[in-house]
């Protein structure tokens, strides 16, 4: 069968019954009946499009993926796998490794490493972007040969809707392709947003591009302190490249505002040039073939200039729905974002879904993605009935010193339950690696915002230290099932190690006590 043909075609699939968590129960055969080309077409092969795409598949329906990445405005684009895998959190964790290894062997000469000449210690871009790059593509060809292996349909083609049930699929030669499907997951993620400056889109790059740049950034311009913003600046400034930031409002808005500080505090003792309150006013090429970029001060209402290698924009993403024809499809989107609202992943029209990055007031994170993907999945084609729950995610911001946290904020934990219904415990502390190279630990700190009341739910576990994912993730499992600070005082910890310091926490806010360690044993 063609996947333009409309022959009705009777599916005979062998469906797991999945209970309210997600357990198989038993098998159950069901027999569905439709006269469209796939059960379910999926608009993007990214983390959410690509899980909810396979889980389809092995719970027997018959489905296609187009995945279809139009070039930045600098030229970049990729292969197969979306915004994570190609120009997201892999080739970020990766600088962000080779930054932190370069900041350990300037460590290793104090732990008795003999290194010829510290001096001498550089980076080199190029063999940095190829490595990175070699990685991304074995990813790419991995995914493909999956989704074949699988026997999922996949269309490198730029979807967008005909009809409610229709998508007509643009390929790169021109050509068209029409299918038709049962059900459709819009999962068409987002892509770096341009200020609407002179020289933005002529000469700035974004994250979409310096993963791949054919040339080392030298001293770099990052407009916009969100966590994309400072992970590039942290692993940039690291390697050597100087680097400075243009902050709108706050860094790491939306996360707790301490944390924040404490993680910039650290860039800028490690280097890393902030300039708060700043918006960028035009980006103008000089005849060295730098960069001159201007920007007002909004609080002081001054002008700046200076001139850069690099100007990496980080102002936020936007969904890329605009393409879609979402009106023929009667999909109603979000208008300033172009996001999508759809509360339990079904949009206002019963058969078409949406996961991941295009949703509104969701997470913008690959895990959610997946898993939301997954749990849809399983709820079209197995009657599973669990639901996505956005609450609790853990996250983590890559910057040289790692931020991790999961559940709320200072902030919004005292706009939610009031200051005097909280009991904030917190502590400075000394990761015992770090003693000997003498590195800075005064912004090793990490909090419990607790409910006062006993036994004290724990509401917020925030953390800023080294491998500070590795450390969250598993209080994020605690915080699930409902962890409180007796739990936390009645674990014993694992010594020595940095997430031990979570069961030593003592000292609350409200107590005015010293939260700096006494010493590290005790
Ligand atoms: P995407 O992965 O963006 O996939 C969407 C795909 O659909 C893309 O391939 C796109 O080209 C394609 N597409 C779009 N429109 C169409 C169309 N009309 N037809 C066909 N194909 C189309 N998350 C984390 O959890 N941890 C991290 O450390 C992390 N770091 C990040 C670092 C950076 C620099 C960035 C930019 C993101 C990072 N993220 C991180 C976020 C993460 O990458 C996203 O949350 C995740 O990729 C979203 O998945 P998605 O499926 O919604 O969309």
């Amino acid at each position: 069968m063609t996947i333009f043909s409309n022959l009705v075609r009777i599916n005979i699939l062998l469906k797991p019954l999945y209970t309210e968590r997600g357990v198989i129960l038993a098998q159950r055969t069901i027999a569905t009946h439709g006269n469209f080309d796939y059960d379910l077409a999926v608009i993007g092969g990214g983390s959410g499009g690509l899980a909810c795409a396979k889980e389809a598949v092995n719970l027997g329906a018959k489905v296609a993926v187009l995945d279809y990445v139009t070039p930045s405005p600098q030229g970049t684009k990729w292969g197969l796998g979306g915004t994570c895998v190609n120009v997201g959190c892999i080739p970020k964790k990766l600088m962000h490794q080779a930054a932190l290894l370069g900041e350990s062997i300037h460590e290793a000469v104090a732990y008795g490493w003999q290194v010829p000449s510290l001096k001498d210690i550089k980076i080199s871009w190029a063999a940095l972007t190829e490595s990175v790059q070699n990685h991304i593509k074995s990813v790419n060809w991995v995914t493909r040969v999956d989704l074949r292996d699988k026997k999922i349909e996949y269309i490198n083609g730029l979807g967008e809707f005909k009809d409610a049930h229709t998508i007509i699929a643009t390929m790169k030669n021109g050509s068209k392709k029409e299918l038709t499907a049962k059900n459709i997951v819009i999962a068409v993620g987002g892509r770096p947003q341009y200020p609407e400056i002179p020289g933005a889109v002529e000469y700035c790059i974004s994250s979409d591009d310096i993963f791949s740049l054919g040339h080392p950034p030298g001293k770099t311009l990052i407009v916009g302190a969100g966590y994309i913003g400072l992970e590039c600046a942290g692993f940039l400034n690291s390697m050597g490249f100087p680097a400075t930031v243009l902050v709108r409002s706050v860094p790491l808005r939306g996360f707790d505002q301490q944390m924040a500080r404490m993680v910039t505090n650290e860039m800028e003792q490690k280097g890393v040039t902030f300039h708060h309150k700043c918006v960028p006013l035009s980006v103008e090429k000089l005849e060295s073939g730098q960069l001159k970029v201007r920007w007002l001060n909004t609080e002081l209402q001054e002008q700046s200039e200076e001139v850069f290698d690099t100007v990496l924009l980080a102002t936020g993403r936007y969904a890329l729905t605009k393409s879609l024809n979402l009106e023929v499809a009667g999909v109603n989107c979000v208008t300033s974002s172009g996001k999508i609202s759809a509360s339990t992943e079904q949009t206002n029209v019963p058969h078409i879904f949406a996961v991941g990055d295009v949703l509104a007031g969701r997470p913008e994170l690959t895990p959610v993605a997946i898993h939301a993907g997954r749990l849809l999945a399983r709820r079209v084609f197995a009657g599973a009935q669990q639901h996505m729950d956005y609450d609790n995610v853990a996250t983590t911001v890559f910057t040289p010193l790692e931020y991790g946290c999961v559940g709320l904020s200072e902030e919004l934990a005292i706009e939610r339950h009031g200051a005097d219904n909280l009991e904030i415990y917190h502590a400075y502390y000394k990761p015992t690696e770090f003693f000997i190279p003498q590195r800075n630990i005064r912004n090793c700190y990490l909090k419990a915002v607790a409910l006062r009341e006993a036994p004290q739910k724990i509401l917020g576990l925030h953390f800023v230290g080294p491998v500070a994912g590795e450390v969250i993730q598993g209080f994020a499992a605690a915080i699930k099932c409902g962890i409180t600070m007796e739990h936390l005082s009645n674990t014993v910890g694992i010594h020595p190690t940095v997430a031990e310091e979570f069961t030593r926490l003592n000292i609350t806010k409200r107590s005015g006590k010293d939260p700096n360690p006494a010493s590290c044993c005790s």
